[in-house]
């Protein structure tokens, strides 16, 4: 960690802080996002519960309605009953029918779960007890009527009244799923549930009056004992539910159906009830039929499944309101954080641009201009702020730079030229005295080392007072210009060729012999006579000679005073000889 403390950049750690702030912020968004996303599928998973347990209930309340019809078509002394009665249970049936298939495509859909395999395992044992009783209740009717025996009519009516708690432990999967998915659907559910049962309790307490009712006489010790247990039920039932509905808020539809349920069924169907169940056990005379009975009792029976509906509805109602809400949550928050996801990237992105980058451009400049280059631009400030100060005192800083570094560049110019002015002769552009006497000695220590021979020639112009006092001073320069270009331009590599004052010049002739040296002091002499120098327009061209005096190493060594004096002696052994002529210095032992 403290090395990336130290080794990062403020760019890298910008990066670093950004990416992390992004990631942050995604991690964030994903658990609200996620949050949201789970209100809204368990919003949808209750509101298909509901759906599911609609159909369970409403497949019930249809196997329970056909025993009205089947109970018909038993009593009826036409064989197979009455056409009428017939159709109506064909109807009674075909509406079964379609409730519980309707019932057992939802449970298959969801039947990858163990708990609705049981329901669908259930609902289809249900299915398969419906038909076994209908078949005994069609083999009963199809009977003329002094042949049915009473017993075998009370098992076909039991076989159908045993059909709806077969659903019972399909319908608790159902109201369990709804409220496992939405808590706050418990109450609408389980009452939806009550209010079936209590409308299956209220069907059978009206069909236990109906032997009654046709006999026309008192109601039988066990059947009343029936009643008083159904009835005890019913009351159960309805105390549950009170209660069921009492946690239930807001839901005015509920409180209007069960009011009217209390005012129709428990008002005037209790009534009813009381009224032939008094009868039934006075004397029998009811003073009307079953069909009478039933006509006036199952209207207001059906204010229970009016509850029923009215439930579930409530219960579809609050999933759609929590699914629409969650909805609404979801689009929100997914809005406000892009949003706020976006301003943080342009703060980002802002402060990328107003401090990051021109601090690391400006470190760069300031890297670059310590390494000695300042040709790197700097950026412009972005705004008037502390940074446009730092670039404003790096831009001073620059231009400092750029002018010392300017006269750097003088001085070293400066040097140069000075250098050379010290080492070259203004006027011929050869090497001076100073500048032969260093490479001579340089040269003759390399002789010594590698113990080769050389040659040193001192050439002086003849009268050269003469030229300059007739031909002018400008004259003199030309043609001590001329000399000094064809020496330059007659030496062989390595000899070196310097004006060692006034009109007198020097060759070092390197790895020469002394009669090599003689021939090309000679050559040279010869050539310089010969040579044709211009002056100004209209002059006449100027000649001259030269007298030359040679030393060689191989007689007088290899010191370079000693070889210059012996060649001035030569020269001027020439001089005295008449001039334009070459003169080698005897040797010491020679002379002595
Ligand atoms: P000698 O044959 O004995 O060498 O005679 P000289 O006239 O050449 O010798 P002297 O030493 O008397 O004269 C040299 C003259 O060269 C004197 C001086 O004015 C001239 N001189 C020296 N340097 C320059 C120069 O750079 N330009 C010109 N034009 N003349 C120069
Ligand atoms: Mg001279
Ligand atoms: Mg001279």
């Amino acid at each position: 960690m403290d090395k990336l403390k130290r080794t990062l950049t403020l760019r890298g750690w910008f990066r670093l802080m950004a990416v992390s702030l992004v990631l942050v912020f995604l991690l964030f968004e994903a658990r609200l996002v996620q949050q949201e996303w789970r209100q809204l599928q368990r919003a949808e998973e209750g509101q298909q519960a509901v759906a599911r347990l609609r159909l369970a209930l409403v497949a019930a309340e249809m196997v329970s309605r056909e025993r009205g019809p089947a109970n018909g078509v038993l009593g009826d002394a036409t064989p197979a009953g009455s056409p009428a009665l017939r159709e109506a249970l064909r109807e009674a049936r075909a509406r079964t029918d379609a409730a519980l298939a309707a019932l057992l495509q939802a449970l298959r859909r969801e039947a990858g779960h163990a708990r609705y395999q049981q329901a669908l395992d259930k609902a289809h044992a249900m299915q398969a007890a419906l038909q076994q009783a209908r078949g005994a209740i069609d083999r009963e009717a199809a009977l003329p009527l002094p042949q049915r025996q009473p017993e075998a009519i009370r098992q076909s009516v039991r076989g159908m009244v045993a059909l709806v708690p077969m659903l019972a432990p399909t319908i608790t999967v159902l109201a369990d799923d709804a409220q496992l998915a939405d808590p706050r659907l418990g109450a609408s559910v389980w009452a939806a549930r009550l209010s079936a049962e209590l409308r299956e309790y209220a069907g059978l307490l009206g069909s236990l009056f109906t032997p009654a009712l046709t006999r026309q006489q008192r109601l039988t010790p066990e059947e009343l004992a029936a009643v008083e247990r159904v009835k005890g039920r019913i009351d159960e039932l309805r105390h549950l539910l009170d209660l069921r509905v009492g946690q239930i808020e807001g839901a005015n539809a509920v409180l209007a159906a069960h009011d009217l349920m209390e005012r129709r069924y428990f008002g005037k169907a209790a009534q009813l009830v009381d009224t032939v169940l008094t009868e039934g056990q006075a004397r029998g005379q009811f003073g009307m039929t079953p069909a009478g009975f039933a006509a006036a009792y199952v209207p207001d029976m059906n204010s229970i499944l009016a509850l029923r509906d009215a439930l579930l509805d409530s219960a579809d109602q609050h999933c759609a309101r929590v699914r629409a809400r969650s909805q609404q949550w979801l689009i929100g928050v997914l809005a406000a954080t892009s949003l706020l996801m976006g301003l943080v990237l342009l703060m980002l992105r802002v402060a990328h641009q107003r401090f990051v980058q021109p601090l690391s451009q400006a470190a760069e400049v300031l890297h670059a201009m310590s390494a000695g280059d300042l040709s790197r631009e700097l950026p412009k400030a972005v705004a008037g702020d502390e940074f446009a100060e730092v670039f404003g005192g790096i831009n001073a800083l620059k231009q400092q730079s750029l002018a010392s570094a300017a006269l750097e560049l003088e001085r070293d110019k400066l040097i140069v030229s000075l250098r050379e002015q010290s080492t070259t002769d203004f006027l011929t552009g050869l090497p001076n005295r100073r500048a032969f006497f260093e490479a001579a000695e340089a040269e003759l220590a390399r002789a010594r080392r590698h113990g080769f021979q050389l040659v040193l020639m001192l050439l002086d112009v003849d009268h050269f007072k003469k030229i300059n006092d007739t031909a002018g001073h400008a004259a003199g320069d030309l043609a001590l210009k001329a000399v000094a270009h064809t020496l330059s331009h007659s030496r062989r590599q390595g000899d070196l060729v310097a004006r060692l004052g006034g009109e007198e010049f020097v060759v070092l002739l390197t790895h020469c012999e002394p009669d090599d040296g003689y021939r090309f002091a000679e050559r040279l002499r010869e050539g310089l006579a010969a040579q044709d120098i211009p002056v100004a327009q209209g002059q006449p061209a100027l000649r001259l000679t030269v007298s030359v005096g040679l030393a060689v190493s191989g007689a007088h060594g290899l010191v370079l005073d000693t070889l210059l004096a012996r060649a001035d002696d030569a020269m001027y052994k020439a001089k005295h000889a008449g001039r334009n002529r070459t003169e080698v210095a005897v040797s010491d032992t020679a002379s002595a």
